[in-house]
C-alpha cells in the first residue's frame, strides 16, 4: 500500500500546538513518556502470552532499548511489546482517547498556548505527544505481535501524519525522534542515563543503552517488590506518574504486603489534585491488577468500589492463577476479600490523617469528599465509618469543616436532630431566609452542597441516634429554644401568631391557589417577609430542582409559602385588607410575595414580564409622593 496522508483529530492538533510552544523547562520528561508507553506495551503482551505463548516464542525476554545516532541526530526508544497495526497507529496516535486529556484541553483557551496553560503541561503530562517538545519529526515503526506486516507512522507534529508499509524486524515498536536544533544533549549517554534514573528507575523491565546487556540503565525490578526503606519519595512519585497517568504528587502513599491466608502487595496513592476524569459517568476505578508481577488488567471493577475511584496504583496478588481470564475476575471470592481489606485499610488511613493533620485532610475532603460520600448509600458496611470521615460546611463558621461528631457535640439543649440545608453553594445557602430562625437561636445548620448529599441523606435516617432534618422541609418547632442574639432579635423570633394575619393568609391562598400547597405563618423567619418550604412528606426543594434539571420528574410538587407576621411589609398588607379599593394592589402583592420567595430560591419566575410590570407599578407608586 502506498503512503497515506491523514489529518490529526482537531484536539490533537491543539495539543501539539501547545506542546510545540511550550516553555516547559523539563523537556526531558518526553523520555519518561516514551518509556512508560513501551513498558505498558510489554505488560500487555506478557498478559496475552499467558494464553498464546507462541506470540513471544521467538523473543521471550521483554526489554526496552535506547539508541542514538549522532550523525543523523536521532534518538530511538525500542520495545518488543505488543506493537500496533495500521489502524491502531492511526487511532492511538492520531486521536485522543483519554477523557482526562480532552478535559484538560477544554480548560485551556485556544490562544493561551503561549501563556499560563502551558505550565500546566508539567502537571498534566501529554503522553506520546511530548516527543514533539524536542523533535522536528517523529517516526513510529511498529509490528503487532502475531502479524507479519509492519507499519511506519511519520509526523512533523503540525496537523497531519503519514502511514505506510514498513519492514520492521520482529514485533514491537520503535519510536525515533529527529531532534530539534539545540537538543543535542539527548544524544549524550550520560545525560540519558541520568534522565532514565530520575524518571524511569521503577520500570520493571531492563532499559538498555545501545544493544548491550551490561548497559542497563535502571534497577529493573518492580518497585512494589522492593523493601520500603530502599524506595525514595521521588521513586514513589515517578511510579505514581507512570501507573496513574497523572502528574501531581501523591497526597498519601500506602505500600504494604499482606501475608495472611491471601498473599498480596498493594501500592496505592491518593492524588493531591482531582484527576480530570473523576466525575466521568462510568465511575471506573483506576487500579491495576498484577498476578505474580504480571500485569493482568487496569479495568477491574472488583478491586475497589466506585467511591474509592480516586485511588491510583497497583495490587499484585500471589494466589490468583496467572491465566485467569478477565471474566473470571468477576465475583471472584479472593478478590472480594482483597477488596474488603483494601477498603478497610484506606478508610483507616484517611481517619488517621483526619485526626493528625486536619488541614491536609480538609484539602483531601475538598477534592474527594463528594466521591467518598457515594459510599454512604452504596456500602452499608462502611456507612458509619464514612459518615465519621465526612466533613461539612456549617452556619457556625465560614471556613472550617465540621464533622458530625463535632456537630453533635455542640448541639443545643433540647435539640435532637441534625439540621441541614442543601443547595448549590455554601455562600448562597448562608443567605437563605429559612435559616434566620435557626441562626437567631444559635442552632447550627450544616450546608450541603454536593448533589450526592440529597441521595445519602435520603438513604440513611440516623447517625449516632440523631436523625437529619432539612430546614426547608416540614415544620420545625423552634419555640422551645432560647434566643441567643439581641433583645430586638428575641422579639423577632418569638413564636409567631396567626392572629391579625388570618385575613391576609386567606387572601394569599385565594390568589395563589394551586401554585402553593398552603400558606402559613412561619417559625423560621426573623428578617425576611416570606419563604418557601416543602411539605413534610414531599421531596425537599433542592432535590426537586435537581430531579427536574435531570428530567427525572416533569412537575415539582407545590410548596408551602410561609409568611413572617412580624415583618413590616406583612403588617402593612394585613392592614390594607380593610381599606377600600385595595383589592388590585393586594392581588399584585400576593403575586410579588410568591415571586420574591422564588427568586430567593434561585428559581426561574413563571411570568417574568408580569413580575416586571407589577414591580414597576409598586415602585412608581412608592416613589410618587
Ligand atoms: P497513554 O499512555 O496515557 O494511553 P499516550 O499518548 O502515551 O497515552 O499513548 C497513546 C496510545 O498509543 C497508548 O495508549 C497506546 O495504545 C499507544 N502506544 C504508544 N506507544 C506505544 C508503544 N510503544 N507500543 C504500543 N502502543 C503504544
Ligand atoms: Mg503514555
Amino acid at each position: 500500500m502506498a503512503e497515506e496522508k491523514l489529518d490529526f483529530q482537531a484536539e490533537v492538533t491543539k495539543l501539539l500546538h501547545i506542546v510545540a510552544n511550550s516553555l516547559y523547562s523539563e523537556k526531558e520528561v518526553f523520555l519518561r513518556e516514551l518509556i512508560s508507553n513501551a513498558s505498558d506495551a510489554c505488560d500487555r503482551l506478557r498478559y496475552l502470552a499467558l494464553t498464546q505463548p507462541n506470540l513471544i516464542a521467538d523473543d521471550p525476554e521483554f526489554r526496552i532499548r535506547i539508541e542514538v545516532d549522532e550523525k543523523a541526530r536521532t534518538l530511538s526508544v525500542i520495545d518488543n511489546g505488543i506493537g500496533m497495526d495500521r489502524d491502531e497507529l492511526i487511532a492511538n496516535l492520531g486521536t485522543i482517547a483519554r477523557s482526562g486529556t480532552t478535559r484538560f484541553l477544554e480548560e485551556i483557551p485556544e490562544d493561551e498556548s503561549k501563556s499560563d496553560g502551558v505550565n500546566l503541561i508539567g502537571h498534566f503530562g501529554v503522553g506520546f505527544y511530548a516527543a514533539f517538545m524536542v523533535a522536528d519529526e517523529v517516526t513510529v515503526d511498529s509490528c503487532k505481535a502475531g502479524e507479519e506486516q509492519s507499519w511506519s507512522w511519520v509526523s512533523d507534529g503540525l496537523g497531519s501524519f503519514t502511514v505506510a508499509e514498513d519492514s520492521r524486524d520482529g514485533r514491537g515498536t520503535t519510536v525515533t525522534l529527529k531532534l530539534k536544533k539545540g537538543e543535542d544533549e539527548f544524544l549524550d549517554e550520560s545525560r540519558l542515563r541520568s534522565v532514565v534514573k530520575t524518571y524511569s528507575d521503577h520500570i520493571a523491565l531492563p532499559i538498555l543503552f545501545g544493544g548491550a546487556e551490561d548497559a542497563t540503565l535502571n534497577t529493573a525490578s518492580a518497585l512494589w517488590t522492593r523493601p520500603k526503606k530502599d524506595i525514595t519519595d521521588e521513586q514513589y512519585t515517578e511510579f505514581y506518574h507512570h501507573v496513574g497517568h497523572v502528574f501531581d504528587d501523591p497526597w498519601l502513599t500506602l505500600h504494604a504486603k499482606a501475608e495472611g491466608k491471601i498473599e498480596y502487595t498493594f501500592l496505592l496513592f491518593v492524588p493531591t489534585t482531582r484527576p480530570l476524569d473523576l466525575f466521568d459517568p462510568q465511575r471506573k476505578g483506576r487500579l491495576k491488577l498484577y498476578v505474580k508481577r504480571v500485569f493482568i488488567t487496569d479495568d477491574c471493577d472488583e478491586l475497589v468500589p466506585s467511591y474509592l475511584r480516586f485511588l491510583r496504583g497497583i495490587v499484585d496478588c500471589e494466589d490468583l492463577s496467572l491465566n485467569i481470564s478477565r471474566e473470571m475476575l468477576q465475583n471472584n471470592p479472593l478478590l472480594m476479600k482483597i477488596r474488603k481489606a483494601l477498603i478497610k485499610r484506606v478508610l483507616k488511613e484517611l481517619g488517621k490523617k483526619a485526626e493528625k493533620s486536619p488541614d491536609e485532610y480538609a484539602t483531601f475532603w475538598e477534592n474527594f469528599g463528594a466521591v467518598l460520600k457515594e459510599g454512604v448509600y452504596e456500602d452499608a458496611d462502611q456507612r458509619d465509618t464514612l459518615l465519621e470521615l465526612a466533613r461539612f460546611r456549617s452556619t457556625q463558621s465560614a471556613d472550617d469543616w465540621v464533622s458530625l461528631k463535632t456537630y453533635i457535640g455542640r448541639m443545643k439543649e433540647g435539640q435532637d436532630e441534625i439540621y441541614y440545608i442543601s443547595g448549590e453553594d455554601a455562600e448562597s445557602l448562608r443567605r437563605s431566609p429559612q435559616l434566620e430562625g435557626f441562626v437567631s437561636k444559635g442552632l447550627e445548620v450544616l450546608l450541603m452542597t454536593d448533589p450526592v448529599d440529597e441521595f445519602w441523606i435520603g438513604a440513611i435516617s440516623v447517625f449516632e441516634e440523631k436523625s437529619f432534618a432539612s430546614v426547608t422541609r416540614g415544620s420545625i418547632d423552634l419555640g422551645k429554644f432560647d434566643t441567643v442574639t439581641s433583645k430586638d432579635q428575641a422579639e423577632k423570633s418569638e413564636p409567631a401568631k396567626e392572629e391579625g394575619v388570618s385575613g391576609l393568609i386567606a387572601l394569599l391562598k385565594l390568589n395563589l391557589d394551586e401554585r402553593v400547597k398552603d400558606v402559613r405563618v412561619s417559625d423560621r423567619l426573623t428578617d425576611s417577609p416570606v419563604c418557601l418550604v416543602a411539605d413534610e412528606g414531599d421531596v425537599d426543594m433542592h432535590l426537586a430542582r435537581l430531579l427536574k434539571q435531570h428530567q427525572q420528574v416533569d412537575q415539582v410538587s407545590a410548596r408551602i409559602l410561609e409568611i413572617n407576621p412580624r415583618h413590616e411589609l406583612i403588617k402593612v398588607l394585613a392592614e390594607a385588607l380593610s381599606k377600600e379599593g385595595a383589592a388590585d394592589a393586594l392581588a399584585d402583592a400576593a403575586e410579588l410575595l410568591l415571586e420574591q420567595a422564588l427568586i430567593l430560591e434561585g428559581e426561574p419566575l413563571p411570568d417574568p414580564a408580569g413580575f416586571s410590570r407589577r414591580l414597576t407599578g409598586v415602585m412608581a407608586k412608592g416613589l410618587a409622593t
